[in-house]
């Protein structure tokens, strides 16, 4: 992988550009979606299990609210900056728009290792951070939800914290929640099917057979994990996965539930059963059908964009590749299916919870699945038709629906005063 780190929040600048250009979109919404519309940043401080009070920084960045509640997980991650919390808000705005949901974007997050952390100083931190940005989120202002490094319980603390400020029960002010105060159904598996069933539709499109395609995900984490368990019950073969410690391959297959139980058991994928160990770099450059980065950003760069293999890059992770890299991936005939497509399902989840706790309802799996692949079908199909029309690559394509249907909002909304 390349030394150098790129600004995720230039990233996002330079795909936002892109769309911009296509779109021949008008210099001040341009200018407006520039920039985030509010971002908070605290200072959270917490005593820890030892006595010694500790300080960490938190954000909550909201992008842009024309076509509704600001909506965005929450990541724990000691890498966590400002400008990766607006550029994973920014994406979040136009991820909304692709799938069509009533909801603006934004993101928050706090820079800690959640792993060295105990429970309770985990729970200590959730709720003051919660506290801190408390006049900022709301049912219907702007609702936080899962990300890496956060959990369902974590969403059920920030619940309860918020409920408590309020003096009553609030379950829609959060998403990812537990089952028993609000989840919904389906929701762990949510962004890992969409995943899986865009690139499915992309393989049928190309004209070939899904079953016995070979997968590499790089990521064993709540998407990467699934996302391999969905895709080999659909007949393809896992040849490789990987976390933050590296990797394992398999030529012949791997059994994805089996690797799941051996690092819920020993902490990491390593190690697992009749594997070869492969680094992190060697699992994105396999020679495989499809390649899932379901890890963090940045992973494929113009330093190794040239060595990839795969025909198919499904992005589980957000902004998992630099424009660069997209260039040099195009120019070799890769087709990339984008994070703002292909891991919708998770926000489309986190709508369909909403949509519940406000209704007081309760969906069966059966019932959130099919509406889930419905709009996940919906949002592929008008991306891929964008795509041919405009003879423009899937990300740009994303780009031009999503952006284009956030600058259409704000025109009609006109600019107060
Ligand atoms: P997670 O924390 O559960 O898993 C992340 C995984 O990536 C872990 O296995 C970790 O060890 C691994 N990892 C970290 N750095 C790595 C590296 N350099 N190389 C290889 N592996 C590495 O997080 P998650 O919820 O599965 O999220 C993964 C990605 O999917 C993120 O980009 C996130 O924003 C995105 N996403 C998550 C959701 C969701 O609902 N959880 C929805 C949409 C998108």
């Amino acid at each position: 992988m390349s030394e150098e780190k790129p600004n995720p929040f230039k990233v996002v600048l330079k795909q936002l550009d892109i769309a911009a250009e296509k779109l021949n979109l008008d210099p001040g919404i341009h200018e407006i979606l520039k920039q985030p519309k509010r971002a908070l940043i605290v200072s959270v401080s917490i005593r820890m299990d030892n006595g010694n009070i500790r300080s960490f920084t938190g954000y909550r960045v909201q992008y842009h609210d024309a076509r509704g509640p600001y909506k965005g997980g929450t990541r724990y991650h000691p890498d966590v900056t400002l400008d990766e919390v607006k550029a994973l808000a920014a994406l979040m705005t136009w991820k909304c728009a692709v799938v069509d949901i009533p909801y603006g974007g934004a993101k928050g997050g706090i820079a800690c290792n959640p792993k060295e952390m105990s429970l309770v100083e985990l729970e200590r931190l959730t709720r003051r951070y919660t506290s801190m940005i408390l006049d900022l989120i709301g049912p219907y202002r702007d609702i936080p939800a899962s990300d890496v490094g956060t959990n369902p319980q974590i969403m059920a603390w920030i619940t309860d914290t918020y409920s408590q400020f309020r003096g009553y029960s609030v379950p829609e002010i959060a998403t990812g929640k537990p089952l028993i105060i609000g989840g919904s159904e389906g929701r762990a598996d949510a962004p890992s099917r969409g995943v899986v069933l865009c690139t499915k539709e992309m393989v049928s499109k190309i004209g070939k057979r899904f079953k016995d395609m070979t997968v590499a995900v790089q990521g064993y984490g709540n998407v990467g994990a699934s996302a391999a368990i969905l895709l080999k019950k659909e007949g393809c073969k896992i040849i490789a996965v990987s976390d933050s410690r590296g990797g394992i391959y398999n030529p012949n297959g791997i059994d994805p539930i089996k690797v799941l139980k051996h690092k819920e058991k020993s902490g990491s994928v390593i190690g697992f059963e009749e594997c070869k160990g492969i680094t992190n770099e060697e699992l994105l450059e396999l020679e495989c059908d499809i390649l899932v980065p379901a890890a963090l950003e940045n992973q494929i760069t113009k330093a190794n964009a040239d060595k990839i293999k795969a025909k198919i890059i499904t992005e589980a992770a957000n902004a998992p590749t630099t424009p660069e890299a997209d260039e040099i991936l195009s120019k070799k005939g890769i087709i990339v299916i984008p994070d703002i497509l292909a891991n919708a399902g998770g926000v489309l989840a986190s709508y369909f919870e909403w949509l519940q706790n406000l209704h007081r309802e309760h969906w069966s799996e059966e019932e959130f699945i099919k509406k889930l692949e419905y709009k996940m079908l919906e949002a592929f199909d008008d991306v891929y038709e964008t795509s041919e029309k405009n003879e423009v690559d899937m990300r740009t394509a994303a780009l031009m629906l999503g952006v284009g249907r956030v600058a259409e909002a704000i025109e009609t909304l006109g600019l107060w005063p």
